[in-house]
């Protein structure tokens, strides 16, 4: 354990390279432009950052395509391969306290959930993909005697991944795990609100053993370095987190060039149903409230519509105000804080704008709907609850990615599905109920891709996670992951 003081102090002592890293190397971008890079906390600098363009996409690519041509590490086995993943995930887990501060200055997020969660997950993504690649048996087709036809798995060749700022390792090793423990080459380019870590994990990957070309990070802009990537005509595949607007320009830009594959995870305005026949109250309270105020509420699969049955409806939202003061935003660094910083002035203006728009609508604040630690520099929004929410408001309809929950009752099941599904996202959904005919029948169809049956906050890399609808069309994590990354190939081999 450390404490606030000598988080703060270590936080001034690191050396912030921002440097890109292409071909094994740090280098700056070949413009020479940076960008500055603040914290969130407090609004302070950071330090600057390479803003990679289509010149530096260039390099990267050659690297990258050169290193899959030579097959230096596709060309490796895949016992060869886990190796070097396992040691990824020993150095991340190794690294983890500087991992950790990286993660927490550059986006906000307590320092003990960047420690417990995202390192954690990170290293665990990176080991289980490396662990499962040298168990995966290629198939025989059940062809007539005169011939064998081998269905084989290969590489696709050079991959894109582009993420967002919420959770930037995590988001970042669940595309690269499972496209490297395949022999791809990846080019990563993260949020160039949240860069740091990024660049921390292409150094350890390399000390980890990924030969040079195989794991390159270019920071940058969207429509910049971003743009490039998805333009390229010499990327296999992109894999792509982040909004739905974003993601349908990754589909055209894809399609307009070499119709590179490309796989999406997009926004989401997932819906929690408490019935009143819900086992355990207390649960589902902290569940409602905790998932949403999660991570500040800038989470993709954040439980942001409640649906409570209107007989229960006041108990519960008395329960779930009682649990408010927990969620106060403070300082990130300090240990005790759950909630901390909202990632940059723009995303804290955003959420303060539906904030309000809430408030012009009609719905009732039940508690929070203010910004907070104003004299911090910092970016900060009290949790906030709105009840009294119709389904035409903006607060029910768009995504917020802050810590704001709409509430609104049903009567009706069938109704509050219904509600749930009328949303362009399909990402998450919950139910809670003792009944577990109800439980399946809700589940059945609530167009989401994944369904939470009394509980919210589960989660294993051994699962799919993906959306329906325009919460995108790929899934990340379990092994269906490492179809976005492989090409089918069958041979026919005629015998006799
Ligand atoms: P964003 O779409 O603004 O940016 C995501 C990434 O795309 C960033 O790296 C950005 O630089 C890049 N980008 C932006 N414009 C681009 C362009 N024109 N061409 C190429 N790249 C471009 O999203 P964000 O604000 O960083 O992230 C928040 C969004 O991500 C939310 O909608 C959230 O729901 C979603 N998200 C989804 C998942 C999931 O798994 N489904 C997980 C996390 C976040």
């Amino acid at each position: 354990m450390t404490d606030t003081a000598s988080w703060h102090a270590r936080a001034l002592e690191l050396k912030i390279d921002g440097r890109a890293f292409i071909n094994g190397e740090r280098v700056a971008a070949a413009s020479g432009q940076v960008f500055d890079n603040l914290s969130p906390i407090d609004g302070r600098l950071l330090g600057q950052v390479a803003r990679c363009d289509s010149v530096d996409v260039d390099t990267a690519v050659q690297a990258a395509r050169a290193a899959f041509e030579d097959r230096r590490w596709a060309g490796k086995s895949p016992a060869q391969r886990k190796r070097v993943l396992l040691k990824f995930a020993d150095l991340v887990q190794k690294n983890g306290p500087e991992l950790a501060l990286l993660e927490t200055l550059d986006m906000g997020k307590p320092i003990k959930y960047s420690q417990s969660v995202d390192v954690g997950a990170t290293a665990n993504c990176l080991r289980w993909y490396g662990e499962a690649i040298d168990k995966i048996y290629d198939e025989i087709a059940p062809t007539p005697a005169s011939s064998l036809a081998l269905i084989t798995r290969e590489p696709v060749g050079v991959v894109a991944a582009i993420v967002p700022w919420n959770y930037p390792m995590i988001m970042a090793a669940w595309k690269i795990a499972p496209a490297l423990a395949a022999g791809n080459s990846v080019i990563l380019k993260p949020s160039e609100k949240s860069p740091l870590t990024a660049l921390r994990l292409a150094e350890l990957g390399l000390e980890a053993g990924l030969p040079p070309g195989v794991f390159n990070v270019l920071p940058g802009f969207g429509h910049e370095a971003g743009a490039a990537l998805a333009l390229h005509m010499d990327i296999d595949c992109i894999g792509f987190t982040g909004s739905t607007r974003t993601g349908k320009l990754i589909v055209q830009m894809a399609g307009q060039s070499n119709l590179k594959r490309a796989w999406t995870e997009l926004g989401g305005k997932s819906a929690n149903i408490v019935c009143a026949d819900c086992p355990d109250l207390d649960k589902a309270v902290a569940a409602a409230v905790g998932s949403i105020f999660f991570n500040q509420g800038e989470s993709c699969n954040a439980p942001s519509r409640l649906f409570v049955e209107a007989s229960i409806k006041d108990e519960f939202l008395a329960r779930a105000v009682a649990m408010l003061p927990r969620f106060e935003p403070g300082d990130p660094l300090d240990e005790a804080t759950v909630m901390g910083a909202i990632v940059d002035a723009t995303q804290m203006q955003t959420v303060m704008g539906y904030i309000a728009a809430g408030k012009r609508e009609g719905a009732r604040v039940l508690g929070g709907g203010e910004a907070a630690r104003l004299e911090s520099g910092g970016y900060y929004v009290q949790p906030t609850i709105f009840d009294g929410v119709d389904p035409a408001m903006t607060i029910a309809r768009e995504e917020i990615f802050g810590p704001v929950l709409s509430v609104l009752a049903f009567t009706d099941i069938e109704n509050a599905i219904k509600q749930a599904n009328a949303t362009p996202y399909g990402l998450q959904a919950a139910v809670w109920t003792a009944d577990l005919s109800k439980a399946i029948q809700t589940s059945r169809a609530l167009r989401a891709g994944t369904v939470h049956v009394n509980q919210y906050d589960g989660d294993d890399i051994t699962v799919p996670f993906g959306g329906y609808k325009q919460s995108g069309n790929g899934r990340d994590k379990s092994l269906h992951a490492l179809d976005k990354y492989t090409e089918l190939k069958t041979t026919w081999i005629q015998v006799g």
